[in-house]
């Protein structure tokens, strides 16, 4: 007899046809413009063309007073900690859970990531903060995980109490923000991605948003250099001289990108509208699914739905292994259901285990990391399943079989053990 599970030979519960997502979308409107780009300009050495109509059109979404593309974000994220002046030997601390690129420029910086644990929703828990600040602490870095914005009150506060500067790390969280506040503007400087499947998107890419002058300048110093330096740089800032030549890197987005950005950014507030709606639906349905808890978004936290994170409880379940649970979902069709693998504790690899392999002469003692060092966001990573969350009226369809397939596996989860 076959089991009705299709992991064990039944008929999947999803029976639209893969892939289920893809991001970002692109219509006959974004296709004009990329190759009007195309036909117009493939390469902007100054603020002009389609950079300068990015930015300007980043500046007016999230109101700050510069806004300068970079090539990735994890250059914009380089940029930024260099513009912020941390040096050699200078402490940073940063979310143990993130994508790496949230600290790893540090490295090629001299100066030391201070792993900070998380919150179980995966954001720097603020009442850790104060016990990691040592003299050498510069800054606090913070990432806006899967899009749900940190608390940003209290992290600021500890930044100004202690004199620290408080940088962000938007990748996830375009257009996300708390008390109508926007992530990536709350301190000196955010530093966001244009990547494939980030919530604005590019294909490749990333920004700087800062309403200090002297950041802006300094970024433009370190990310790109010469006619863009020496237009914008006025003529009797020490930087100025440096114009030329920057402090040796080029950083630039990519003209093809940036009017892909462009037309996407116009389109964001709908997205985000439309995935607000889907989320409220996945979180109520695979909330009641046993196995399966997602946290309802706090009161005035606005998210992107970069995913939405359920906890698994294997205890729900008769100790059935996340991976299991996992491995049942993708047969029923479920594919977009997804375990995080590049964004996890930083202290499980190997870059923040043994930096001075990679960079001899690294301060190693000060930031040699082993797993466990991290209980709560290693424990929550290792329990969090996750999903995209679609964005159109239509997907809902799509949004009703995902919660299918979970219900049905949850529901014959003994079956699998
Ligand atoms: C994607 C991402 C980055 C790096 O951005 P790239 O554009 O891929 O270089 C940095 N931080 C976070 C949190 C990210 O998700």
């Amino acid at each position: 007899m076959t089991s009705f599970l299709a992991l064990l030979g039944g008929t999947p519960a999803v029976t639209a046809a893969a892939p289920h997502f893809s991001w970002p979308p692109i219509d006959d409107i974004t296709r004009a413009k990329v190759l009007a780009q195309l036909d117009s300009a493939v390469s902007t050495p100054g603020r002009s063309g389609i950079v300068a109509v990015l930015e300007d059109a980043l500046q007016d979404y999230f109101g700050t007073r510069h806004a300068i593309t970079t090539s990735s974000g994890t250059a914009a994220l380089h940029a930024a900690y260099w513009a912020a002046r941390i040096q050699p030997g200078d402490e940073v601390i940063v979310p143990a859970w993130t994508f790496h690129a949230t600290a790893s420029p540090l490295f090629q910086l001299g100066a030391v990531p201070v792993l900070c644990e998380t919150l179980p929703d995966g954001n720097i828990d603020p009442s850790r903060v104060a016990e990691l600040i040592t003299p050498r602490t510069r800054a606090i870095m913070v990432t806006h995980l899967w899009g749900k914005p940190a608390d940003m009150t209290d992290l600021a506060a500890i930044a100004k109490n202690r004199d620290l500067d408080l940088l962000e790390d938007g990748s996830h969280a375009h257009g996300a923000g708390h008390s109508g506040q926007k992530a990536g503007t709350f301190g000196l400087a955010g530093a966001f991605s244009l990547n494939g499947p980030k919530p604005l998107s590019g294909g490749e890419g990333g920004f700087v948003l800062t309403d200090d002058d002297d950041t802006y300048y300094r970024i433009l110093t370190f990310a790109h250099y010469n006619k863009r330096a020496r237009d914008e740089i006025p003529k009797d800032h020490p930087l100025a001289p440096y114009a030329v030549t920057g402090a040796g890197l080029k950083l630039r987005i990519h003209p093809l990108a940036a009017a892909l950005a462009h037309d996407q950014l116009a389109r964001l507030d709908t997205y985000l509208a439309g995935r607000e709606e889907i989320a409220a639906y996945l979180t109520r349905e695979l909330d009641r699914t046993p196995g399966l808890e997602v946290a309802p978004m706090p009161e005035g936290v606005k998210s992107s739905w970069y995913a939405l994170t359920a906890v698994y409880r294997s205890d729900q379940l008769g100790g059935l292994s996340l991976g299991r649970f996992h491995e049942a979902l993708v047969a029923e069709g479920a594919t977009e259901f997804d375990l995080p693998g590049s964004t996890r504790p930083l202290n499980q690899l190997p870059l923040y285990q043994h930096p001075s392999h990679l960079f001899p002469g690294y301060p190693a003692a000060r930031s040699r990391y082993r797993p466990g060092d991290f209980p709560i966001a290693e424990k929550a990573h290792a329990h969090t399943i996750k999903l995209p969350v679609w964005h159109r009226e239509q997907d809902l369809k799509l949004a009703e079989q995902y919660v299918s397939a979970a219900r049905k596996v949850s529901e014959h989860h003994k079956e699998l053990l």
